[in-house]
C-alpha cells in the first residue's frame, strides 16, 4: 500500500490536537488499533446538513485510517435524554419539549428521530460506527460514574434541581480552551454562553443529574439513591466512552461548539472520576454557513437532507459539498457548489466510463509511465488525507490525475492493463470519498428512466412515503428488470435474472 509508512506499519496519520494547538502525529494505545468516540446527535428533530457534515468528516478520517491499515472502534452515542435547551442546565429537555410541542411522548420522539438520523446518515454513505448506545440505555452507568464522582468529593446538590460537579474542585477544569479556571469563568460571563444560577457555586458547575419537578411526572424519568431524575447531558458521554472504550481513549471528535462546555465537562468528569487521562487528541469540525450566511429557521436558510433531495440533489453531491472543504474552516453551502459538486462527479464518472471502454492490448513502455503516475497520485492523495484531512489538496491530486488520464486516451496510449489499473487508483481515491463510483458504473447498464426512478425513490424515503417507494421498487423490477435492494449506504441496483 502506498503512502508514508511509520515505523510501526501503519501510515503516519497526522491530527490537529485542540489540546495542544498543534498538529501531532497519532500514537495509538494498542497497536494497530484505534478507538474513537463521536457525540453523536441529540434526537429530537430532523437533523440539518450542518450536523450531517459533521459526520461526514468524521467518516471520511475513519475511512482514511482504514486506508492506513488500522482497525477502527468508532463509538457514536445517541442522546435521547438530558440534552437541555440551556448550556446552563436549565430549561426544558430538547426531547421533552419537542414531545410536548408533537402531542407525543419523549419515548416516541426519540425513536422517530434515531430511526430518521440513521435513514440520512445512511443514505450520505455514511458507515454506521461500530456501537451506537443510546442514553437511556446507559443510566446505570451514569449513576455509577455519578457516585465515583460523589465519593471523590466532586459533588453538590442543589435543592429542587438537581446533582451538581463543582468544577472549582477539579485542577485543570476547562484546560482544552487553553484558559485557566477565571479566565473561563470571566469568559463565559462576558460572553453570557451561560447564565448565572444564583444556586451555583461556580458558573462552569454543570448537572450530573436533574431532579424530576415533585410535581410532574416526566416521559423519560428513574430512580436513584439521589432522587428520581434524569441524567444530565455531559455525563452521558463520559459513561458511554467509558464503557465501550475504555477510561482513555485515542480521538474524541465533535463540533466546536463543544470546546468550551460539553467536553471540558466530560474531561471533569472522566477524568475526576477515574484519576486518568480521558482522552489523547482531541479534534473538532467547524460550522456550516448557508449561501454565507448562518444558517436560520427564521430566514429560511435551514435546510435538511430531505429538503435538499427534494430539490432535485442526489445525495453524492450533498456528500461531495460537505467533504468538500477543510473540516476545520467554515464550509459555505450553497446551491452553485451543489452544481459544482455535481460537474466533480461526472468527470470521476465519465473517466470511468471511458476506461471501462478500453479493451485494447498494452504498450510496455506507455503502461509503465501511466503506472508511475498513477501510482504517484494514490502516494500523494494518501499524504493529503493523512494530514489532518486535507481533502481540498487531496481533490486536487484526483483531478490532475483525471486531466492526465482523459488526455492518454484522447492520443491512445492506453491499454487494458493500464485502464483497470486507472480505475483502480479511481476506486482507491473512492474508499476514502464514499461516493461509490463502483456502483455509479453498474448503474450505466440501466437505462435512465431506471435512474431516474431512482432518484424519485430517494426523495420519496425521504418523505417517509414507503408506499410511493415500494411502488416505485415494482416499477423498476416489472418494467426494467432491475432489483432495488435497500442497504445501509442506500440504494442498489442488480439486474434481474430471467
Ligand atoms: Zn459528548
Amino acid at each position: 500500500m502506498p503512502g508514508n509508512r511509520s515505523t510501526n506499519g501503519y501510515g503516519a496519520v497526522r491530527i490537529f490536537n485542540t489540546m495542544s494547538r498543534k498538529t501531532e502525529t497519532l500514537k495509538t494505545l494498542k497497536e494497530g488499533l484505534v478507538k474513537i468516540y463521536c457525540c453523536g446527535p441529540t434526537v429530537y428533530e430532523s437533523p440539518h446538513i450542518g450536523n450531517m457534515r459533521t459526520y461526514v468528516w468524521q467518516d471520511i478520517f475513519r475511512r482514511t485510517l482504514e486506508l492506513n491499515g488500522y482497525e477502527v472502534l468508532h463509538v457514536r452515542n445517541i442522546t435521547d435524554v438530558g440534552h437541555l435547551k440551556s448550556d446552563a442546565d436549565t430549561g426544558e429537555d430538547k426531547l421533552q419539549e419537542s414531545a410536548n410541542r408533537r402531542h407525543s411522548t419523549a419515548w416516541d420522539i426519540a425513536r422517530m428521530y434515531t430511526e430518521e438520523f440513521f435513514d440520512y446518515s445512511r443514505m450520505l454513505n455514511i458507515r454506521d460506527p461500530s456501537v451506537s448506545p443510546r442514553a437511556t440505555d446507559h443510566i446505570n452507568e451514569m449513576l455509577a460514574l455519578i457516585k465515583k464522582l460523589d465519593d471523590n468529593g466532586y459533588i453538590y446538590e442543589i435543592r429542587n434541581d438537581g446533582i451538581y460537579y463543582d468544577t472549582s474542585k477539579f485542577k485543570e477544569y476547562g484546560k482544552l480552551t487553553g484558559m485557566n479556571f477565571a479566565q473561563l469563568n470571566n469568559y463565559l460571563i462576558g460572553g453570557a454562553r451561560v447564565e448565572l444560577s444564583k444556586d451555583k457555586r461556580n458558573i462552569t458547575d454543570f448537572a450530573l443529574w436533574k431532579f424530576s419537578p415533585v410535581d410532574e411526572k416526566r416521559d423519560m424519568e428513574w430512580d436513584s439513591e439521589y432522587g428520581i431524575g434524569f441524567p444530565g447531558w455531559h455525563i452521558e458521554c463520559s459513561a458511554m466512552s467509558m464503557k465501550y472504550l475504555g477510561e482513555t481513549i485515542d480521538i474524541h471528535c465533535g463540533g466546536v461548539d463543544h470546546i468550551y462546555i460539553h467536553h471540558p465537562n466530560e474531561i471533569a468528569q472522566s477524568e475526576g472520576a477515574t484519576g486518568k487521562k480521558f482522552v489523547n487528541y482531541w479534534m473538532h469540525g467547524e460550522f456550516i454557513l448557508v449561501e454565507n450566511k448562518k444558517m436560520s429557521k427564521s430566514k429560511g436558510s435551514f435546510y435538511t437532507v430531505a429538503d435538499i433531495l427534494k430539490k432535485g440533489f442526489g445525495w453524492r453531491e450533498i456528500r461531495y459539498l460537505l467533504f468538500s472543504a477543510h473540516y476545520r474552516s467554515q464550509l459555505n453551502f450553497t446551491f452553485r457548489g451543489l452544481e459544482s459538486a455535481k460537474a466533480s462527479i461526472s468527470r470521476m464518472h465519465d473517466i470511468m466510463r471511458r476506461l471501462n471502454g478500453i479493451n485494447e492490448p498494452d504498450d510496455n513502455a506507455e503502461l509503465k509511465k501511466l503506472r508511475a503516475f498513477v501510482n504517484s497520485h494514490k502516494n500523494e492523495f494518501l499524504k493529503y488525507m493523512n494530514n489532518d484531512i486535507m481533502v481540498p489538496e487531496a481533490l486536487r491530486v484526483v483531478f490532475d490525475l483525471i486531466s492526465y488520464i482523459n488526455k492518454q486516451i484522447e492520443e491512445g496510449r492506453i491499454g487494458k492493463t493500464g485502464s483497470e489499473e486507472a480505475i483502480g487508483a479511481m476506486l482507491f481515491f473512492d474508499s476514502v470519498l464514499g461516493l461509490n463510483l463502483a456502483e455509479l458504473m453498474e448503474e450505466d447498464e440501466a437505462p435512465q428512466e431506471v435512474i431516474e426512478l431512482l432518484d424519485k425513490r430517494d426523495i420519496a424515503r425521504a418523505k417517509r412515503d414507503y408506499a410511493l417507494a415500494d411502488e416505485i421498487r415494482n416499477t423498476i423490477l416489472d418494467k426494467y428488470g432491475f432489483i432495488v435492494e435497500d442497504s445501509k449506504d442506500g440504494q442498489h441496483l442488480k439486474k434481474a435474472s430471467r
